[in-house]
C-alpha cells in the first residue's frame, strides 16, 4: 500500500486504521514464527459493515487483505506483506446466550476461553473445544476446530448454525445449511479465502459440572487402537485424547549420524462428566479394557477441564518453547494405515526434534464431520497425529525437511494434512489434499473473490 491509499482507507473507517511500526510489527509474525510479513495497515473493525467497506475498498484498489484472529496458525496464514491486515479480535462481543435454545450468538473476535466461561454459567457448553481456548471463534471455524470431544460431536465448524459473512466482493451475507448454504460451505473451513467471518451463532449443549478423568497408558499402539474403537463405539466417556510420549533410550548410529532414539508410550485420557451427587462407577468405566498401566485418576470441575492444557502454556512459555519456530505437523490418517505409519515416523524421530513440544494422537469417528471444506480420509474412524516441535530457528531447516517429509508420506498413506500447522503445499500438493473438491474450490474462490484479494499466496489455485 503506498502512502495515498493509506490515506484514503483512514477515510473509510476513520480511527480504525494503524500504521504505528510497532503494531504492524507486533502483526507481522504468527505462532509459527518462521514467517515474517510487515502489512501495510492494521484495521481494527467495530462492525462487520466496516468490515464490507475495507473489502470493498481494498477490491476496488487490488489491496490483499488478510484476516487474522489469533495468528495461531504457524505458516502465514494469517500475515499480509505490505497488504491490509484486518485484526478481528476487536469483533470480540458476546452478542446474545439463548439458555432456552441452547444457542449462543458472538462477534468473530471473541476468544473461545471467554465464550466458555459464560456458558458453563448457565450449565451449557459448546459441543467440541479445541485443547486452546486462547483463539478466536472465526480462526478455528475457518480451519475446522478439533477437540476431544470430536468423536461425538465433529468440528467446531459442524456446530456452527448461523455465520454472518463479508465475501471477497464485499457482500454481507447471513448464511446457514438452509440459507446461502454454499457461502456456509465455503467459509468453514476456508482459511478466510472466500469470506471474512464477522458473527457466529453456534449450538451449545447441556452439561454437567464435573468431570473424572482415568489417566491410561499403554505400551502398544495397536492395543490402544483397538480400545479406542470400542470406546467411541459404546459413548460411554464424553472426551477422549491420546498422545505419543518418548522414553528416550540414548544414541544410535543413523548412516554417518549419531542421532537420539526412544521407545514410544501412549497414554488415553477418558473423561466422564458428572453431576456432584451421582458421581461414575469407575470399575464400569474401564471394563474390558486392556491398558498396560492406570497411572492416575482425577476430578476437575468442568471448566478447570476445559482449560485443562493452560498449566502446559505455562510451563512452556516459561522454557522457551512458546517463543521459539513451530514447525507443526498435524494429519489425519485412514484408520488401517495409522499403526504402520505412526510406528514408522516415530522410530525415525529423534525426541530432541520436540524441544518439549508433543505427539498428539486423535481417534475420532470418521463420519461426524460434514463439513465440505474440511478433508478427512473415508472409513468408519480416522486417526489425527501431530508432531509439535518448538525449536530455536537455527534448526528450522533440517527440522522443516524432516516434517515435510513425514507430511508427504502421510498424504501418499491417504492421511489428509489439518492446515493450521507447516504448510508448504505446491499445486500439485494442493490438488491432492483437495482431490475430487479441488474444481469446486477453485470456483468457489472464483464466485466469492474474484480478485483474488483474501489471503492470497496460501493455496496455489493457478489462476
Ligand atoms: C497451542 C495450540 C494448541 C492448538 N490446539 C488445537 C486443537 O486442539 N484443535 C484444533 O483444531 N486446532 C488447534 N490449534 C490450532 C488453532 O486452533 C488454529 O490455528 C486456529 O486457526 C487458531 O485460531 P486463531 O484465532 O489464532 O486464528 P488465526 O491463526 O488468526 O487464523 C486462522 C486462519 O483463519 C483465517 N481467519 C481468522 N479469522 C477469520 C474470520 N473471522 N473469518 C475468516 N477467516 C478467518 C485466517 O486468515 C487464517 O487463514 C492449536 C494451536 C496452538 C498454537
Amino acid at each position: 500500500m503506498d502512502a495515498q491509499q493509506i490515506q484514503e482507507l483512514q477515510k473509510v473507517v476513520p480511527g480504525r486504521v494503524s500504521t504505528d511500526a510497532a503494531i504492524l510489527s507486533e502483526k507481522s509474525t504468527d505462532f509459527g514464527r518462521m514467517i515474517r510479513r510487515t502489512p501495510g495497515a492494521v484495521v481494527r473493525p467495530a462492525s462487520s459493515e466496516e468490515v464490507a467497506q475495507v473489502v470493498r475498498f481494498a477490491r476496488s484498489h487490488r489491496i490483499p487483505v488478510a484476516t487474522r484472529g489469533e495468528a495461531h496458525t504457524q505458516t502465514g496464514q494469517a500475515l499480509t506483506d505490505g497488504g491490509i491486515l484486518l485484526d478481528l479480535t476487536s469483533l470480540n462481543t458476546m452478542e446474545g446466550l439463548d439458555a432456552s435454545a441452547m444457542t449462543v450468538t458472538c462477534g468473530a473476535g471473541l476468544k473461545w476461553m471467554d465464550l466458555v466461561a459464560a456458558t458453563v454459567s448457565k450449565a451449557l457448553i459448546p459441543p467440541v473445544l479445541t485443547n486452546n481456548l486462547g483463539v478466536t471463534v472465526g480462526g478455528t471455524l475457518s480451519v475446522a476446530g478439533l477437540g476431544v470431544a470430536s468423536y461425538r460431536y465433529g468440528a467446531q465448524g459442524d456446530n456452527a448454525l448461523e455465520l454472518e459473512v463479508i465475501t471477497g466482493t464485499g457482500d454481507r451475507v447471513v448464511c446457514s445449511r438452509d440459507q446461502n448454504g454454499e457461502v456456509f460451505d465455503a467459509v468453514r473451513s476456508g482459511l478466510g479465502q472466500f469470506g471474512i467471518i464477522t458473527r457466529a451463532k453456534l449450538k451449545l449443549r447441556a452439561c454437567r459440572m464435573m468431570t473424572r478423568t482415568y489417566f491410561l497408558l499403554y505400551d502398544s499402539l495397536p492395543v490402544l487402537m483397538k480400545d479406542a474403537t470400542a470406546i467411541m463405539a459404546s459413548d460411554r466417556f464424553h472426551y477422549l485424547e491420546s498422545w505419543c510420549v518418548p522414553c528416550p533410550q540414548g544414541f544410535r548410529k543413523v548412516g554417518n549420524e549419531i542421532l537420539p532414539f526412544a521407545e514410544w508410550f501412549y497414554p488415553l485420557h477418558l473423561t466422564i462428566e458428572y453431576d456432584a451427587a451421582s458421581p461414575p462407577d469407575d470399575g464400569a468405566a474401564l471394563e474390558g479394557l486392556s491398558f498396560y498401566r492406570k497411572s492416575h485418576v482425577g476430578d476437575r470441575a468442568l471448566l478447570e477441564f476445559s482449560n485443562r492444557l493452560e498449566p502446559l502454556f505455562v510451563v512452556w512459555k516459561r522454557m522457551g518453547y512458546w517463543a521459539n519456530t513451530h514447525p507443526w505437523m498435524e494429519t489425519i490418517l485412514p484408520w488401517q494405515m495409522a499403526a504402520p505409519y505412526i510406528q514408522q515416523v516415530l522410530a525415525n524421530l529423534p525426541p530432541t526434534l520436540l524441544g518439549g513440544g508433543h505427539v498428539l494422537l486423535w481417534p475420532c469417528r470418521g463420519t461426524t464431520s460434514s463439513i465440505p471444506n474440511f478433508m478427512t480420509p473415508p472409513g468408519e474412524f480416522v486417526m489425527g497425529f501431530g508432531i509439535l516441535p518448538g525449536i530455536p530457528p537455527e534448526f528450522i531447516a533440517p527440522a522443516k525437511a524432516r516434517l515435510n517429509q513425514a507430511s508427504d508420506a502421510s498424504m501418499m498413506v491417504g492421511g489428509k494434512r489439518y492446515l493450521s500447522g507447516l504448510i508448504e503445499f505446491d499445486r500439485a500438493r494442493w490438488k491432492q489434499h483437495f482431490g475430487a473438491h479441488w474444481t469446486r474450490v477453485m470456483a468457489l474462490k472464483r464466485t466469492y473473490d474474484p480478485d483474488g484479494i483474501l489471503n492470497p499466496g496460501f493455496i496455489d489455485y493457478g489462476e
